[in-house]
């Protein structure tokens, strides 16, 4: 029992980690490429600064809303499929109870078992039971869309952090290959991370986020660098 206990505690760790850190990988992805474009486009270290906050803050902004927004309308979904559920279960519980022992049913179980345990379990928790066993929900827990929104928005911001500090202390000349190479190496350690909290492969993580932050970062160096020649 103890072990079940901490294994679930454990899981939830994790699923927060890791969204913590692909949080701040979008941070660091995005800051580090729009800092890259606006430097490639021979741009002076304020005006790269500057767009540089202001691509944090608009990311920032944009994660906690789609955030909120996701978190919000699967709660209304959750509450909706609940409130039927409730609705049924007053309306018309024999045949609850027979589309519970089906499911059971279908998991195995001997028609008559299902149908005492489908018993059982409605007589102590049916609203419970047909969340679980028929909608999927594991548990009826309290959406939090704010809570999201600010963690979703504070991870991003801090990974957007990092590209704006290298984008402070490198040298002018070196300022878009400093930004690059230091948030492909964050980039890394990231991936490598969240690869690992997950359970897959440390390296192939930390590549494939490397990889891709590299396309992104060339993508806006080569539009940068256009834009810095004929505007
Ligand atoms: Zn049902």
């Amino acid at each position: 029992m103890a072990r079940k206990h901490a294994e679930r505690h454990y899981a939830e760790r994790i699923g927060w980690l890791r969204a913590a850190v692909l949080g701040a990988n979008d941070g660091i992805l995005s800051t580090a490429s729009l800092v890259v474009g606006v430097a490639s486009a021979h741009a002076e270290r304020g005006d790269v600064l500057i767009a540089g906050v202001a691509g944090l803050v608009a990311g920032a902004m944009s994660m906690a809303a789609g955030e909120y927004v996701s978190v919000s309308s699967q709660a209304d979904t959750e509450k909706a499929d609940l409130a039927r559920e409730r609705e049924e279960l007053e309306t018309d519980n024999a045949f609850e109870h027979k589309e519970l022992a089906g499911i059971y049913v279908k998991r195995g179980l001997d028609p008559e078992l299902a149908k005492q345990v489908a018993e059982q379990l409605m007589a102590k928790d049916a609203l419970g039971a047909h969340a679980r066993d028929e909608l999927g929900l594991n548990e009826i827990h309290e959406a939090r869309p704010i809570q999201a929104a600010m963690a979703s928005a504070v991870t991003f911001a801090v990974g957007a952090s990092s590209p704006l500090v290298l984008a402070i202390y490198a040298p002018q000349e070196y300022l878009a290959a400093s930004v690059s190479v230091g948030s492909l190496l964050l980039l890394g350690v990231l991936g490598g991370l969240a690869a690992r909290a997950g359970g897959a492969g440390v390296a192939v993580g930390a590549a494939r986020v490397m990889f891709w932050g590299a396309v992104a970062m060339a993508v806006t160096a080569g539009v940068g660098a256009l834009f810095g020649t004929t505007v």
